[in-house]
């Protein structure tokens, strides 16, 4: 077993119980390493060595405290615990090994301006920004403002996430604005939307499972994709698993449920039919709290246990204790996560678990409900100020002429001149280059040549462009691909807040200067603004100022955050949205007197099953479906920079079923081609016994001819505009023994 991987186990509750005794985990975030926001770097002492901060781990939405200790040109990271919850004190592999990211060989510290000979080369930074701004404004006067596009991402803190949408609208006036967290939660945030009237990943403190009775689980993995989680689900009573695969999280269950790929939908119904049929359905909750069931019911109604059980292949009788569990319990959670999520049915798959959790009585009761686990970092700030197509800060819809005239007044300009929805993230990246797209694109915090479906075709549409900008701390592939490369700073280096699952603002904290030649994002957005025209006065670039200005435009939305500040929070107060004024205590659980609909009450929504795009025929006869593992993050750009996650899972693997692996001509251990409609993808081969012969698995974290997307598509969801990355119809091949010695590309 390698050291990485006897780290997993050891942590496999979040906890590490060998460093224990090394690291005392710090109880009060607040407390100590604490610097008021606005620093800058002259405010800093020295150069950050021998200093500590409080503050967050860089990746995934739990957003696990963490204290950062530089010494020298080493910087330590222990667990902490945060302020006002006595919660978590755990890290998994990649929040322990995240400062490694700091320190990595190939950190981009100059700007880079592709040259006449085709090569990427080093610039001033005057030099790159006039170029950009030149280019853009080129573009601009000749084809209108949509001709420039920008992608942005969830991993962004929420100063970062605000000013690029403001950027977006009003220095370039494009509707091309976008983001890769419609890749990760938008499914569930339609659903929730048309549910309860707002959507935050869980409405109710992560802590609140600790006392629940049973919590089901449909379509995540937390035991690898967020590990501390586990602890909380483990000192709930039972989990129920939904999942086609025997995960880490499944092998933790009471029960499992292991539903064909793209028919968890049909199993919701079924669901909720036997809780009706079997007499389980909380009237007094369903006609005093919500809407809409009858026509729900009327869709449900058909799908018996027994067509439930053809459809998806769970048995009658683990579909009826999954029932039984879940209504005998006293206080229950139904949970979705990307399983359920990213189908081209994805919204209606999340709408028919909150009917199953709405008909139960779930939602809107302490110590009960629905939640989304959102997975990147800040996927659920990212989506709330302002990045999404369609959203303004405060998640204002950009289509609602009151939310334009309000966060028109804030930036000072005329509603008028703020655009309407664009396109969502793949049919904005489709677009690129083709008559009517955009014929620019800056990408902040992304790198969809290896994180969108269909990636083969994006790169082709990436490269089509006559400017690609990306600013980014790493060289990402997409980087590599870029004509202006902007170095940027990263977690350690910058200040700023960042919004968890639960919707809790955080504060991140920077402990080191940022290396010389390396700008914040705010500061490019600011530069470039200005190059572009804009007074410079519109374009704050400190975290601070950048809040506050944020505070006043969401201050009224759905997500207010207008009586957080850096002040409270540093302060040690525990602050989720909404929270409308300076003294205002935030709202850790929503919906416990009335929903967000204007009469309060809930919706059920009536939905149906339907097949997946692709299904598996005569030339593609398995199911290829996607997904995360535990030492990587997304499309892997910091952690296969990290040496001992990349010794951990080195290289793109397929996970494949002994026989259907027999069948197919590959080995355990051997090279296997995987192939779709779209394209293929090589990759180690590791036989699961308890995968379905029908289906094989690939993590999608790797480049190269291991990018698992290679094998997506481009359906998307009519309603969230989610992509099917959980569904693909593949084979797979033997591959020679020529390529057999070449391995699967590029690791790094
Ligand atoms: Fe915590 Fe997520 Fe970071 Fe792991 S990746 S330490 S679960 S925030």
């Amino acid at each position: 077993m390698s050291d990485a991987r006897a780290e997993d186990t050891a942590r496999a509750d979040g906890t590490d119980h060998a460093a224990a005794g090394r690291r005392a985990a710090r109880t009060d975030h607040a407390a100590a390493g604490r610097r008021p926001d606005g620093t800058d770097r002259a405010d800093r002492a020295g150069t950050g060595t021998g200093r500590t901060v409080l503050t967050h781990c860089p990746y995934c939405a739990l957003q696990c405290g963490t204290e950062l200790t530089s010494a020298g040109d080493r910087v330590t990271v222990a667990p902490a615990v945060l302020a006002g919850t006595g919660k978590r004190g755990g890290l998994c592999q990649k929040g322990w090994t995240a400062p490694e990211v700091l320190t990595t060989a190939d950190r981009l510290r100059t700007p880079l301006v592709r040259g006449a000979d085709g090569r990427l080369a080093p610039a001033t930074w005057d030099a790159a920004l006039d170029l950009v701004a030149g280019r853009l404004t080129e573009l601009r006067d000749a084809h209108g403002p949509d001709a420039v596009g920008v992608f942005g991402g969830g991993g962004l803190t929420n100063e970062k996430a605000y000013l690029l949408g403001k950027f977006a609208r009003v220095a370039l006036g494009t509707s091309r604005i976008d983001y890769n967290g419609r890749f990760c939660m938008s499914s569930a945030a339609a659903a929730g939307n048309a549910a309860f009237g707002v959507d935050r990943g869980l409405p109710f403190p992560v802590t609140d499972l600790d006392g629940a009775d049973v919590v089901l689980l449909a379509g995540a993995n937390p035991a690898e994709t967020m590990p501390p989680l586990v602890r909380h689900l483990d000192r709930a009573g039972a989990l129920v698993v939904v999942d086609p695969r025997r995960t880490a999280t499944a092998e933790r269950a009471a029960l499992h449920l292991r539903p064909a790929p793209g028919t968890d939908l049909a199993l919701a119904l079924g669901l909720l039919q036997l809780t009706v049929v079997d007499g389980h359905l909380d009237r007094a909750y369903v006609e005093e709290r919500t809407g809409g069931f009858e026509e729900t019911w009327r869709r449900a109604l058909a799908w018996t246990p027994e067509r439930t059980e053809r459809t998806t292949g769970v048995p009658v009788a683990a579909q009826r204790e999954a029932v039984r569990l879940l209504a005998g319990a006293r206080r229950a959670y139904v949970l979705t996560g990307r399983g359920a999520e990213q189908h081209s049915k994805g919204t209606d798959t999340v709408s028919a678990f909150i009917n199953l959790a709405l008909a139960l009585g779930l939602p809107g009761r302490e110590g009960s409900g629905y939640g989304c686990l959102t997975g990147q970092g800040n996927g659920q700030g990212g989506r709330e100020l302002g990045q999404k197509s369609d959203q303004l800060p405060g998640y204002r819809l950009i289509t609602d002429p009151a939310a334009r005239a309000h966060v028109a007044g804030v930036w000072g300009v005329d509603p008028e001149r703020l655009p309407g929805p664009g396109p969502s993230a793949y049919e904005l990246l489709d677009s690129l280059g083709t008559e009517h797209g955009p014929r620019a694109l800056l990408v902040f915090g992304s790198n969809p040549v290896v994180s969108a479906p269909h990636a083969g075709h994006v790169t082709e549409r990436l490269a089509a462009l006559d400017l690609l900008v990306v600013a980014d701390f790493v060289p990402s592939e997409t980087a590599r691909l870029a004509d202006v490369v902007l170095p940027v700073t990263q977690w350690a280096e910058e200040e700023g807040t960042l919004t968890s699952l639960e919707g809790r603002v955080l504060r991140r904290r920077g402990l080191l200067d940022p290396p010389p030649g390396v700008r914040s994002d705010l500061e490019v957005l600011r530069g470039l603004a200005v190059r572009l025209g804009e007074p410079a006065e519109r374009w704050p670039d400190r975290p601070g100022e950048v809040f506050d200005e944020l505070r006043r435009a969401t201050a009224g939305g759905r997500a207010d955050y207008s009586g957080v500040s850096y002040e409270r929070l540093d302060a040690g107060e525990v602050l989720h949205w909404p929270c409308p004024a300076p003294g205002h205590p935030g709202t850790p659980r929503l919906f416990l007197d009335s929903f967000g609909h204007p009469d309060g009450r809930a919706r059920f929504v009536p939905v149906e099953h339907r097949d997946a795009a692709e299904q598996p025929g005569e030339s593609f006869d398995l199911y290829g479906t996607t997904g995360r593992v535990l030492a990587h993050y997304q499309s892997g750009a910091q952690t296969r920079r990290v040496e001992r996650l990349a010794e951990a899972v080195p290289e793109a693997y397929v996970e494949i079923h002994p026989d259907t692996a027999r069948r197919a001509g590959v080995v355990e251990g051997g090279l296997a081609r995987v192939v779709s409609a779209r394209g293929a993808v090589v990759a180690r081969v590791r036989t699961v016994e308890s995968l379905r012969t029908d289906t094989v698995f690939l993590p999608f974290h790797f480049p190269g001819e291991g990018r698992a997307n290679l094998l997506t598509s481009g359906a998307l969801d009519p309603r969230s505009g989610m992509p099917e990355f959980k569904v693909s119809a593949v084979r797979v091949e033997p591959v020679d023994e020529e390529e057999q010695t070449t391995g699967t590309g590029d690791g790094t």
